[in-house]
This record gives C-alpha cells, structure tokens and sequence, in this order.
C-alpha cells in the first residue's frame, strides 16, 4: 500500500534531527514560556516515542549544559512520561476503559467523531485550528490536546475512547499511555473532575488565529460544567455553530465559513516505500537477529554478535487494532529502513513462527507490543530514568514523590 502523504519537514526521522531538537532544549525558557503555544517546549516527543531517544538521554544532553533540581519542571513532565508507563504496566489493558465512572455514564456519549470535528469545519477556531495543526504536522502543543480533548468529550459528548483512537492514530508521537491516559484525565474518567477551559484561557495562552470570543466556548466554567454533566446539554449550541460555519449564515464565525479540510485515511499497514517483504524462515535460518520495531528506532546496541543481521518488523495485528495516519507510517518507515537493511510485515503469529527459525533474536522490550514480543525475542527492558516504584500509585503527585524520594539534583537520576 502506498502513502500519498509528503515527508514531514517538521520532525525528519533521523537521529541528526532528534540530537539538534535536544541541542536547542532551553530549560529556563520552558520554565517561563511552556503552556503556550508559541512556548518553548522541546517538541522531543514523537523522537522519544520511537525510540530515536531515550529519557535518559534527554536529561544527559540537558544537563550537560545546565545543573538542574530534580524538581525542575522539564524534569518533572519527562516523569510523566514514565508515569504513564507505570499505570499501563499496573493496569495492562485496563487503561483502555474508564479507570472510573466521569462526569456522565459512559453510555451517554456518542462513539463516533462528527465530520465537522474531522473536518476543522466547527466554526470553533481553538477546535478548527488544533485539527488542521495535528493533520499538517502531527504534533500539538499539550494545551492544544487538552482543549482538543475538552470540547470534544464534555461539549460534543463523544467518548473518550473514540476520541483518544482517532488522535493517536494522527499523532506522530501517538502513545498508548501518555495519549488514552491523558483523554481519561480530561473526560474526568481517570481524575477527580472534568478538565473544561473557557475562550478567556485560549486567549491567555494561544496567537490570535486561535481565539474564540463569541463561540460556545466564551461562557463561566460554572456553565461549562453544568454542560458537562447534562447529558442533554449544548447540542442545540452546536448544532448553530456548525450550520453557521458550513450554510454561510451571517456569523461572526463567517471567516471560517467552508474552509473545512480533508482528514488523512488512517491505514493499517505501511508504505510501499519501507519495501516490508513477508516473513520468510531461510532469511534468518541460524543467524543471529536483532529486531528493530516501530518504538525501537534508536542507534544501534554496541554490543551485537558480529554478523547479526538487523530485522526491521512491523506487526499487523497491532496495527489492525490502531491504524496510523500516512505522515505517521513515514515516519516510522524512513527510519527503519535507514536502520535494518531488511523488514518484514506480518502476524504476529506468521513473523514468530520464521524467527523461530533464527539462533537467536533479541529486542528492546515494547508495551506496545506485549505479550508477543516476550514470546519470539529475548528482550531488554527500555531505558529507564526513573527508579521502580512498587505497587500502584493512583496519582502522578504519589508515584513522583516516591519516585524522586531523597533526591536534590537531576544528575542523581542518570547515575
Ligand atoms: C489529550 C492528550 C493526549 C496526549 N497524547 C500524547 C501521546 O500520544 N504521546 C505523548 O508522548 N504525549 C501525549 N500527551 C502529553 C503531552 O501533550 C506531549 O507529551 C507533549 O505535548 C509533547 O510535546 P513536547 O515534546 O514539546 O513536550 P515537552 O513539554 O517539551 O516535554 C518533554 C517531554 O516530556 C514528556 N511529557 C511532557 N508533558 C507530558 C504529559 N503531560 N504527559 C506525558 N508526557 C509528557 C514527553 O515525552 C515530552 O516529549 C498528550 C496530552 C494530552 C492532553
């Protein structure tokens, strides 16, 4: 199958783009600046989520500049990132459904996106413009996904789930954890109340193309969470915006009118540019194999037998359940195929049954692909920043405080 979609000049997949985001992550001015749009955050996620840089590594290189507390906020928001990890590795798939009863019963919301929201045609500018932003470059600011997720759980009423899918498929940095768990802190699923946001924060923290004065959003947060827990509420609201936007009715939303885009089609397989071949036992007949996945697109260990070959997989069955969109797959599929000079796409079952043909193969250790990869590979575990923390901790102020228990300085991490 082939992409239609043009290589993503805002994130190369190559480790040279991935050291010169993090040559230019300035701590002091993400302290200052990091909630806004224009901010200066690292844009690191989508090289951490596959793998192209570890935690560990970001701190390093950051810390190699600067002394930094371990208490500073970019430290504090990478161990988000391994905060998810954990309640994934306590839960399992368990984070896939309501951790908790939210602000409505899960059968009050709908399990379909509109094509409005699909289509940036909401006459919502945060709304219209957070869409056209992710499709054009797969990456969002984290408070454009909070709105995003805001509106499009407790002002839509579209569960979180189906919400959480369709982002993460979009996202170049789309990950199982941080992603579903982050739609269930905001749908009130996974926290003690919903996330809302008003037009007066948009205007707070985003450029002026964002702000949404005179839009459903430009309200109290006393209504907003009156809308939030009225299953019935605000679709009346909506429905307007919406017929204002599309029907060209005199609006102030009028600069949007029909200015709708088209959504990139998910696909459950790769380009044909990673040139993927099926799994075929003569190809790794007594050798041995060092497996390159999607989350594994790092340099490679220093400590591989001599001779091993390099296997590149991508595993339909994950892929089947959570699609990607194409900027996505390219991506992934310009770094694998720079990094393993082979690659095979299959089952699970028909890529285990060749490797079992292999002398040996080893891996790095994906949640994203467990159970199967601990069946067909001997697998290291991922770097880790943070220490273990045993047993399950409900809150992210609980995990880091036991976490970050009688450290001072961040270097105490990377020992
Ligand atoms: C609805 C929603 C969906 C999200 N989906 C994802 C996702 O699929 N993948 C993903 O990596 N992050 C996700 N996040 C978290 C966060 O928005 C992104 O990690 C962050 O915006 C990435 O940009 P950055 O690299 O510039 O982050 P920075 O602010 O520069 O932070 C540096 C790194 O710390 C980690 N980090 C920072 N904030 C968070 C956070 N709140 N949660 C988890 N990790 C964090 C990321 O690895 C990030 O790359 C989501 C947040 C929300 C609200």
């Amino acid at each position: 199958m082939s992409s239609n979609a043009t290589p993503s000049s805002v994130f190369p997949p190559t480790l040279e783009a991935a050291r010169a985001r993090l040559a230019a992550v300035r701590p002091d001015a993400y302290v200052q600046t990091r909630n806004k749009l224009d901010g200066a955050v690292t844009r690191l996620s989508p090289y951490l989520t596959h793998g192209l840089l570890t935690l560990p590594d970001v701190l390093r290189a950051v810390l190699s500049r600067n002394a930094l507390p371990v208490q500073h906020k970019l430290v504090y928001e990478l161990g988000w990132r391994a905060y998810f990890r954990h309640v994934w590795a306590d839960r399992g798939e368990g984070i896939l459904t309501s951790i908790h009863p939210g602000p409505l019963p899960d059968e009050a919301y709908a399990r379909e996106l509109p094509a409005d929201v699909r289509e940036a045609r909401t006459g919502v500018p945060v709304i219209d413009q957070a869409v056209r932003t992710l499709y054009a470059t797969g990456w969002l600011h984290n408070h454009a996904r909070m709105w995003l997720a805001s509106y499009i759980v407790h002002l839509r009423k579209v569960h979180w789930r189906t919400g959480a899918d369709w982002l993460y498929g979009h996202l170049l940095d789309g990950d199982i954890a941080s992603n579903h768990l982050s739609w269930q802190w905001v749908a009130g699923t996974g926290s003690h109340k919903p996330y809302l946001f008003n037009a007066e924060n948009v205007q707070r923290f985003a450029p002026a193309g964002w702000h949404s004065p005179g839009t459903l959003l430009d309200t109290p947060y006393e209504v907003l969470d009156r809308i939030a827990r009225d299953p019935a509420a605000v679709m009346a609201a909506v429905t307007a915006a919406v017929t204002a936007v599309s029907g060209g009715a005199a609006s102030n939303l009028g600069a949007l009118a029909g200015s709708g885009v088209t959504e990139p089609a998910f696909l459950s397989e790769p380009p044909a540019s990673l040139r993927a071949v099926k799994p075929t036992a003569t190809a790794v007949r007594g050798r041995d194999v060092w497996l390159v996945h999607p989350w594994s697109l790092g340099a490679l260990p220093n400590d591989l037998p001599s001779g091993a070959l390099v296997l590149g997989i991508v595993v339909d069955d994950f892929h089947r359940a959570f699609p990607w969109a194409p900027r996505r797959w390219d991506f992934v599929s310009g770094r694998m195929a720079a990094v393993a000079p082979l690659r095979w796409q299959g089952s699970a079952q028909a890529i285990a049954s060749a490797l079992a043909q292999a002398r040996s193969v080893a891996a790095i250790d994906e949640p994203h692909l467990s159970p199967w990869l601990a069946g067909c590979a001997d697998t290291r575990p991922p770097a880790r920043l943070f220490p273990p923390v045993a047993g399950r901790c409900d809150s992210f102020t609980q995990w880091w405080t036991r976490t970050t228990e009688g450290l001072r300085h961040a270097h105490e991490l990377t020992r």
